[in-house]
């Protein structure tokens, strides 16, 4: 069975193809930096190998240019729409209704609209990709497989924010926790590569996106993300935590409308806000050659991981390990290091040359004293998606 994943993210599509169950890659890539004339996308097959910059303007046409290399007469991988079976979607924000993976009809995509407001950068995207889907794959089944799943097992008293009852009870105004399909997908890993019996775990997505997670037991029990995915870590072009007081200053006293704060927090701050640069490829440049904006941005970034990961250990009374994910988590040595730097009273210690290799694979990078184990684990959304798909379907 031919199952597409799509994973719309603010700015980027990732996409596999996979022949389930035997979770055969037939092609896979992604088109990042949609929005800009330097729009990166790339393509990879058994055989073929391209990346191009194009203009992409949004993630319609980023579809449109996805579904042309699949079918491409030379360099494709299917004859005709009709050879995929299945479409996986990744949606950001399900809400309290949908804790699993679903089929989509009507109600479902009325939902991820309804639900539009608390994920401003990527209900909408992954709408586009769902309506696009549909129009383009019209003999295909579409599933959707939310963000927020993974953490129905926080608890109450975790998720519930303090103010009236009645708004968590009747409104639903609580944390819901994202990056779901991610933790889940690398905490499993790491569960089976530490052969782990019980697990005490925080696991730290890093991308356009951050959040992080603490996982006991292989269930989630507290998160940075909360009503929408904003909280928490500094992100690509999103503040995390803020006071809220903040806001109201902004709105009573400088003037600016609600709509002007909206787009401000989450698509102008973050990294961006900080230092006029989203991507962390460019900042950590700009620092090396003593950008001082950059150098604090990155300190920032790091300093608000540590406070999680000193609140998170807190509440689950220890930490068997650490796991850095996602684009930045993955790829960022100098991100990495300044996390783990001065941890010894937690028992963190990275090794700076085990730090600095890179791997497609799963490797610890903590020294051999070091109790806690610091784990880079390569996401794998498409792949969980996959799996969920095809179990629902078989
Ligand atoms: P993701 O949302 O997981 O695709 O992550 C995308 C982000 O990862 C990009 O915007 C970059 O900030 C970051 N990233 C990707 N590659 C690298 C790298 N080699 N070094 C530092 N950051 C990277």
């Amino acid at each position: 069975m031919n199952i597409l994943i799509i994973n719309s993210g603010s700015s980027s599509i990732k996409y596999q193809l996979l022949e389930m169950p035997s979770a055969k890659i037939i092609c896979l890539g992604s088109i990042e930096r949609i929005g800009s004339k330097e729009a990166i996308s790339s393509y990879k097959t058994d055989h073929v190998k391209i990346e191009k910059i194009y203009e992409i303007k949004d993630h319609k046409a980023g579809l449109k240019r996805i579904t042309s290399l699949l079918l491409d007469s030379e360099k494709g991988v299917i004859k005709s729409t009709d050879d995929i079976d299945a479409i996986g979607h990744r949606v950001v924000h399900g809400g309290s209704s949908y804790t699993k993976t679903t089929l989509i009809n009507e109600e479902v995509k009325n939902k991820i609209k309804n639900l539009s407001p608390l994920a401003p950068l990527h209900n909408p995207a992954n709408l586009e990709g769902i309506l696009m889907a549909e129009e383009i794959f019209n003999t295909s089944k579409q599933f959707v497989v939310f963000d927020t799943a993974f953490h129905g097992t926080i608890p109450v008293k975790a998720k519930q924010y303090a103010i009236p009852g009645e708004l968590y009870k009747e409104k639903g105004i609580q944390a819901y926790g994202f990056h779901g399909t991610s933790h889940k997908y690398v905490s499993e890993k790491a569960i089976e590569y530490l052969k782990l019996k019980k697990s005490k775990l925080i696991s730290i997505h890093l991308g356009n996106g951050c959040s992080i997670t603490a996982i006991k037991d292989g269930k989630s029990l507290d998160h940075s993300m909360g009503f929408a995915p904003s909280n928490g870590l500094v992100m690509g072009t999103r503040s995390g935590d803020i006071d809220h007081s903040i806001i109201f200053y902004m709105v009573d006293t400088l003037g600016y409308s609600i709509d002007d704060v909206k787009e401000l927090l989450n698509k102008k701050s973050g990294m961006l806000g900080l230092t006029g640069y989203n991507d962390l490829r460019d900042i950590e440049s700009e620092a090396s050659k003593g950008n001082n904006e950059c150098i604090i941005a990155l300190e920032m970034n790091a300093y608000r991981i540590k406070k999680y990961i000193g609140a998170y250990t807190a509440i689950m009374n220890g930490l068997d390990a650490i796991i850095f994910t996602a684009g930045i988590g993955e790829n960022s040595s100098l991100m990495r290091q300044l996390v783990c730097k001065d941890m010894s009273y937690f028992n963190i210690h990275l090794d700076d040359a085990k730090n600095d290799l890179r791997s497609s694979t799963i490797r610890e990078i903590n020294t051999e004293n070091s109790k806690v184990k610091i784990l880079v684990i390569p996401t794998n959304e498409e792949l969980e998606i996959a799996k969920q798909v095809y179990n629902l379907i078989a």
